[in-house]
């Protein structure tokens, strides 16, 4: 029996949180939003994916995994 790794929407790159990233949680790759607006200005009228509908079973195909962050010492010396 194989055991399928599980994705999570939270380490992917499409997924913003509220209330820092956007003003919804939600999935907000163009093809899972319901409500998109092209005109950055227009922002705070667009309409996420439901990403924990979308991910259910935790096997998303459109997963993209976020960069890992660089540690508070490397991001210090780097400024
Ligand atoms: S639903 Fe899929 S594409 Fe959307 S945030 Fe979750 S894993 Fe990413």
């Amino acid at each position: 029996m194989s055991k399928k790794s599980r994705v999570r929407c939270e380490t992917c790159t499409h997924f913003r949180s509220a209330p820092y990233e956007a003003r919804i949680n939600g999935c907000y790759l163009e093809s899972n939003m319901p409500g998109r607006q092209k005109d950055a200005f227009l922002d705070e009228q667009q309409i996420p994916g439901n990403h924990e509908k979308i991910n259910l079973r935790g096997d998303c195909s459109d997963h993209q995994a976020r960069p890992a962050s660089l540690p508070f010492w490397k991001r210090l010396l780097a400024s």
